[in-house]
């Protein structure tokens, strides 16, 4: 699920409607609404404002409800620096917490105006969002840093060229605790699409041991790697310096790769590889994430993957040609 909460993370609780028994007014908003307000994401927040006046006037007017503002999928692509700031600013200047995922509309500019008005946010999330530059990124940090505010974690991936001077910068400035940086981050999928919920270290991005660009930098789940300290240094790096299998996160080396052939394009161990079903021409397997490729899945799991069928399909009509 894609974290599109405009304020809490948990999932909404179940809509209170057909509960008659109400203390509100007849045509008001029942109040288990009203509470549910909190939990709703942002597009939902939004759809609610739009039914009623009295819910307009209640999303409006309550700033606990935007102090944490996630703009995810479809909004992302959507939302511009003015849209932005008229978002933040029901929060009214008490922002803790601004994810923006992909959005790559919103400039420096428009992200610094809504930090002059929001100096106490501790959490800046923007992965992805591509009208950002790493320069400009380390002014807001700068500033955030200068207001004596608590910015305590950063998700910066996929900002444009990001070096170890901006990185260095930036971690300079950021409340941190060794613990969190302690912590490993293992190659999970879920990475590259959405934020890793589970990652609390203060900054997402590191230098990649072995090309030294700044991107998510992954640990292996290779117990045998994760016990001889060499080993583990050497498969230590970004997605394009060591492959990893999709499913279970451990380094694979180029003679597993030559035989864990997938239907898809991703990479698996030879353990996760074994465990799929595969298609029934070429006998390779889909990851789990791309398991909904698979044609003429039959009820007991034999399936042709996308490659064969369209290949077949071509065989087929050269023979019509004839
Ligand atoms: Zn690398
Ligand atoms: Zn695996
Ligand atoms: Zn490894
Ligand atoms: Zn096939
Ligand atoms: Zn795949």
């Amino acid at each position: 699920m894609l974290p599109t909460t405009a304020t809490a993370s948990a999932p909404p609780p179940p809509p209170a409607a057909g509960a008659a028994t109400s203390a509100s007014s007849p045509g008001e908003p029942h109040d288990a609404l009203l509470l549910a307000l909190g939990y709703m994401r942002l597009r939902d927040l939004l759809a609610c404002a739009r039914a009623c006046r009295a819910l307009r006037d209640a999303v409006a007017g309550d700033p606990l409800l935007w102090r944490r503002l996630t703009v995810g999928p479809p909004l992302s692509h959507r939302i511009t620096d003015e849209a932005l700031l008229a978002l933040t600013d029901r929060a009214g200047g008490r922002l803790r917490s601004l994810h923006l995922l992909g959005c790559p509309r919103v400039s420096d500019d428009g992200l610094l105006r809504v930090v002059q008005r929001n100096p106490d946010v501790t959490e800046l999330f923007v992965p992805r969002c591509s009208g950002l530059t790493a320069d400009g990124l380390v002014k807001i940090i700068q500033f955030l840093h200068e207001c004596k505010g608590n910015l305590s974690h950063v998700r910066l991936h996929g900002i444009c060229k990001m070096t170890n001077d901006h990185l260095d910068v930036i971690k300079s400035l950021i409340c941190r605790s060794s613990q969190q940086d302690a912590q490993a981050l293992y190659y999970n999928h879920r990475v590259h699409e959405v934020l890793n919920t589970d990652d609390s270290r203060p900054i997402d991005v590191d230098v990649c041991p072995l090309c030294r660009n700044v991107r998510l930098v992954f640990d292996c789940t290779r117990k045998d790697c994760r016990e001889v300290k060499d080993s583990w240094t050497r498969c230590r790096g970004c997605f394009f310096c060591v492959a990893r299998c999709e499913t279970c996160g451990r380094c694979i080396d180029l003679e597993e790769l030559g035989e864990t052939g997938l239907a898809c394009s991703d990479f698996l161990c030879m353990d996760c590889w074994l465990k799929l079903p595969k298609c029934s021409t070429c006998n390779r397997p889909y990851c789990e994430r791309h398991s909904n490729l698979k044609e003429n899945l039959s009820p007991s799991g034999q399936f042709t993957c996308q490659e064969c069928t369209a290949y077949a399909t071509s065989l087929e009509s050269l023979g019509n040609g004839y």
